[in-house]
């Protein structure tokens, strides 16, 4: 076939999806636990929502968005995140009026042009959670503790929770200042990308990767010693907070996270397993309370996380960790000649309304049905094997030694022994 699907763009294949929908099942209760709802948001914007609330100087909206016209000749872009549109959403719907909190989550595809690696895709899934309306400090720590309790019921080990400050529009213009001065002194061993962008974003640097700049942003000022005092004590009471919890963190003055709308707290999750060649953050939030101000919405603080759902399955099988039990179809139906190929028919659909599942071959003529051995060889995937015999009766296999059942007798023993 000439056609396959668009490059970093992947089919989750049912050997693949069974996990997934172990892993979202078990995040729909830690969000329920925490009082959060679940919102089904569109996945396309207009594309102004993402330029003006995630930012003009981003990698994203710079150089990853899938941006179309439509017939309209409107400009739409194909969500690169899923927080803008959660604020734009609920400013929409007047949820969080009156000061009252909004805490919502939602799951699904995320698009960006990203060079695709291992753990890297331009079509990912995020799950993402935020609190609208609450602007203290508490609000991270819940949040925090929201994103740890989930990858501890998933089992998964080896995290660490990463966490910086970004400071304010308040504070972060003279830690700007500092981190050009310094920066600019150092020019000349910045990697390429860094000193075109040094002047328009310099705190981007603080998170390149390339060895040259690491070296360089390792001794760079940190935020620390330029936060104004609300943010200072924003900070003291999140990292408090995470400590009376007992939720273990470090800090990373290098953490400044690739989108502008952050203030205030910042952090991320890294697995230690992510490590050949794969991206390793499993989950990035913080707090972005300018965020709804500037996609033309009154002030309304907000902090919340995302976490990428390819990544944690890569992890989860990389540890190892239990996915539970895979669904298995319970009885598989096999006509041994033409004659009760119907009788295949009508069983399963009896077997079905009693809640058992069965499946059987579904060629209904003779011309496309398949031969007793390849319906056996089906049949063997599924917990029971049920042949249908000459004389009426069934031939129960799977559980030990064969039974000969009637049909009664059949969907009582399957009740009785599933
Ligand atoms: P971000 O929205 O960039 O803060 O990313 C949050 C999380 O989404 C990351 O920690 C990853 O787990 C996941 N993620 C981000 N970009 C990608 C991508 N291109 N492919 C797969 N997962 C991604």
């Amino acid at each position: 076939m000439d056609i396959q699907a668009p490059r970093g763009v992947r089919d989750i294949l049912p050997d693949e999806s069974w996990k997934w929908a172990y892993v979202l099942n078990s995040v729909a209760k830690v969000m329920a636990d925490f009082g959060h709802s679940e919102i089904h948001l569109p996945i396309f914007e207009n594309t102004e929502l993402f330029s003006r609330g995630v930012g003009e100087t981003t990698d994203i909206v710079e150089k990853e968005m899938y941006t179309f016209t439509d017939r309209g000749s409107r400009s739409l872009t194909l969500r690169p995140e899923a927080t803008a549109g959660m604020v734009r959403a609920a400013l929409e719907h007047g949820m969080c009026s009156q000061n009252a909190a909004a805490r919502l989550w939602c799951w699904g595809p995320m698009f960006r042009y990203e060079r695709p690696q291992k753990g890297r895709y331009r079509q990912f899934f995020q799950i993402d959670a935020e609190v609208l309306g609450i602007a203290g400090p508490a609000a991270d720590v819940d949040t925090i503790a929201l994103s740890v309790e989930m990858f501890r019921r998933l089992a998964l080990r080896g995290l660490r929770v990463a966490l910086n400050s970004v400071g304010c529009p308040q504070c972060r213009p003279a830690y700007r200042d500092a981190l050009l001065a310094y920066f600019g002194a150092n020019r000349d061993a910045l990697c390429e990308t860094c000193q075109a962008r040094l002047e328009r974003n310099p705190l981007r640097v603080l998170d390149c990767k390339s060895a040259s700049c690491s070296a360089v942003a390792d001794a760079a000022p940190a935020i620390y010693d330029h936060l104004c005092p609300e943010c200072a004590a924003h900070f003291d009471e999140v990292k408090s907070g995470l400590a009376r919890l007992g939720l273990p963190f470090s800090l990373d003055k290098r953490l400044v996270r690739g989108l502008d709308y952050y203030t205030k707290t910042a952090y991320e999750i890294i697995s230690g397993d992510l490590s050949q060649g794969a991206q390793n953050a499993v989950c990035g939030g913080g707090r972005y309370d300018n965020l709804a101000e500037s996609i033309g919405g009154p002030h309304t603080p907000g902090v919340g996380f995302a976490a990428g759902i390819d990544r944690i399955v890569l992890v989860m099988e990389e540890q190892n960790c239990s996915f539970g039990k895979r669904a298995q179809t319970e009885v598989y139906i096999v006509a041994r000649d033409d004659a009760s190929r119907p009788t295949a028919q009508v069983l399963a659909g009896k077997l079905r309304s009693a809640g058992i599942s069965a499946a059987y071959d579904a060629g209904d003529s003779v011309k496309y049905a398949r031969s007793f051995k390849a319906q056996m060889k089906s049949a063997l995937s599924a917990r029971w094997q049920c042949i249908i015999e000459a004389n009426g009766t069934f031939t129960l296999s799977g559980g030990g030694s064969d039974l000969t059942l009637t049909e009664g007798e059949l969907v009582n023993y399957i009740e009785e022994h599933r």
